[in-house]
């Protein structure tokens, strides 16, 4: 093996190139091969096998996982999260969302607008007459979905809405936009769905078991 010098002398990195270029020179063939050679060789069949056998082996055991979209999607797994839609049952004016403004509060980036309803009295009804989001703006944290308190709102597994535009039909989207059913909520998120179905049957049983107390006898 070449020994070079322990220290750095004076005349500076000139000389270790010389000294580098003269040991590089002087070195037997076998030697660059151990250094250059069998080390790359070693990693270039380490590629070429992975290359190879990925071709055999399916996406999770390691295989090629490319696919050819828009053609070939890959199956979403239920908690991907795009964008926020609002959820309604039965009918779209039967919005869950109830206008209290927490998901408007706790949006990192401000980009949900909300205004209540009011009846013609000018009283306040508890559903949004403007429900807005900035799609452009969102960053798809999930924030609203965790806060939101009435299970209104939930993250998309939407992810195709490029557009030319930002406003209008563009990346602004008005309640009319955001409205998803409840059936779709339980296509795309089951779990998610079944859960809170489950949570809101067991609080209309509750409710039912609450027996009034017994009137006694009028005197
Ligand atoms: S996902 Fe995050 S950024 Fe987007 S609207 Fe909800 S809270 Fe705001
Ligand atoms: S989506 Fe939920 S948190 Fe947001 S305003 Fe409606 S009920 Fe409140």
């Amino acid at each position: 093996m070449t020994n070079f010098p322990s220290k750095r002398k004076s005349s500076g990195i000139k000389q270790w190139d010389h000294v580098y270029t003269s040991s590089v020179q002087n070195a037997p063939s076998h030697h660059w091969l151990k250094i250059f050679g069998a080390g790359a060789l070693k990693g270039m069949v380490v590629t070429l096998k992975n290359f190879v056998t990925s071709y055999f082996r399916k996406p999770d055991q390691g295989g090629i996982f490319t696919v050819q979209y828009p053609e070939e999607r890959y199956p979403e797994i239920e908690n991907y999260r795009n964008l926020p839609f609002l959820v309604y049952d039965g009918s779209p004016d039967k919005v869950r969302c109830v206008a209290c403004g927490i998901c408007e509060r706790e949006c990192p980036p401000k980009c949900i607008y909300i205004t209540m309803e009011t009846d013609v009295a000018g009283k306040p009804v508890r559903k949004p007459a403007v429900f807005d989001i900035d799609y452009a703006v969102c960053m798809n944290c999930g924030i609203c979905e965790e806060v939101c308190p009435f299970d209104s709102i939930f993250m998309d597994h939407v992810f195709e809405i490029a557009s030319p535009r930002r406003i209008d039909t563009g990346m602004i989207r008005h309640q009319e936009d955001l409205l998803k059913s409840s059936e779709y909520l339980q296509k795309i998120r089951p779990k998610t769905a079944t859960m809170i179905d489950e949570k809101k049957r067991a609080a209309e049983e509750k409710k039912k078991a609450v027996v009034k107390p017994p009137q006694g006898p009028t005197v």
